[in-house]
């Protein structure tokens, strides 16, 4: 081991992991790894070793039995993890039961809410002459339909892209739906691109009414990280993120404190600048028909990822 010490870190540990130092065969033990499903990753002790099903071969065993932990990944599926004493000249086998995770979306309740036109705004409009309201509503419709298709209810907010809806009714009829959250669908007007999140992050007044509750301002908070971080694994590389904010960093929040569809919700409640609209790149991202498909996914993946963390 003192000569070993003298080794640079590099080559001490290509022995350890890959062997790939001539190493006798008496130091070494093999784990023929199998799974059901098989393909699942296999890691030993943090080192990919291949996919299952296969014969792992572990060049750091010694005489005395050591412990080593093997680890299955397969997307879809629980991470599976088993411990095993190895000596050397040792052969054991593993079997991996993996369990599926459940779907997500399955038997949730999704209020979706296309943005514009309320009491208070029409909503933006990009460079080319494309309205925040229009998107707004073509996204909430191929969301409704990916949602429905992966299990989930969906509740819209409105049934026609220029109906009028005020921001209190939009809220009532995601708390009447008793929604497991509400997402509100809106394109920014803004000097840079990107999407952003807000969530209600303190109490507002609108109407006499105080609102939310502690408990939806923990949940929304709660909600607002994992929908971020599920967006961005979709849209890394084409649509930048502007972080996840408070309403009270809104223009309307900083005067009431929160949203209005905030206040008056008694659900979890995101709103969601899914782009700047004002911004041409993020224009045409939107109103192209790939850009749209990847915005619907982001925003299912937002959804899952949300659920996931519940
Ligand atoms: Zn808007």
């Amino acid at each position: 081991m003192r000569m070993w010490s003298a080794l640079p870190l590099a080559v001490l540990m290509a022995v350890l992991v890959f062997g790939v130092t001539p190493v006798s065969t008496a130091e070494e033990a093999t784990v023929a790894v199998s799974s059901h499903p098989s393909g699942a990753k296999i890691y030993v002790n943090g080192y990919f070793k291949g996919r299952s099903p296969t014969t792992v071969t572990v060049t750091s065993a010694t005489s005395n039995p050591h412990p080593y932990t093997v680890t299955l990944m397969l997307p879809g599926f629980k991470t599976w993890r088993m411990g095993v004493d190895l000596a050397a000249g040792q052969h054991k086998a593993l079997y991996a039961a993996l369990e599926r995770l459940p779907a997500p979306l399955q038997g949730r309740t999704v209020c979706i809410d296309p943005g514009h036109p309320s009491e208070t705004s029409a909503g933006t409009s990009g460079p080319s002459g494309v309205t925040e309201n229009h998107m707004n509503w073509v996204i909430a419709l191929q969301l409704q339909s990916e949602l429905e298709a992966a299990g989930a209810t969906v509740v819209m907010t409105k049934s026609a892209e220029d109906e009028m809806v005020t921001n209190r009714r939009r809220a009532e009829i995601a708390n009447e739906a008793g929604a497991d959250i509400m997402i509100r669908l809106h394109c920014d007007a803004a000097p840079s691109r990107g999407f952003s999140i807000y969530y209600p992050d303190r109490q507002g007044t609108k109407y006499g009414v105080t609102g939310p509750s502690r408990s939806v301002i923990e949940a929304s908070q709660a909600a607002a990280g994992p929908f971020y971080e599920g967006m961005r694994s979709v849209l890394s590389g084409s649509v930048p993120g502007r972080g996840v904010h408070g309403d009270s960093a809104t223009y309307i929040g900083s005067k009431q404190g929160a949203l209005t569809g905030s206040i008056f919700s008694r659900v979890p409640v995101l709103t969601i600048e899914m782009v700047v609209l004002t911004n041409a790149e993020d224009e045409a991202f939107i109103t192209g028909e790939s850009g749209q498909r990847k915005m619907v996914q982001a925003l299912k993946a937002g959804l899952e990822s949300y659920f996931r963390s519940l």
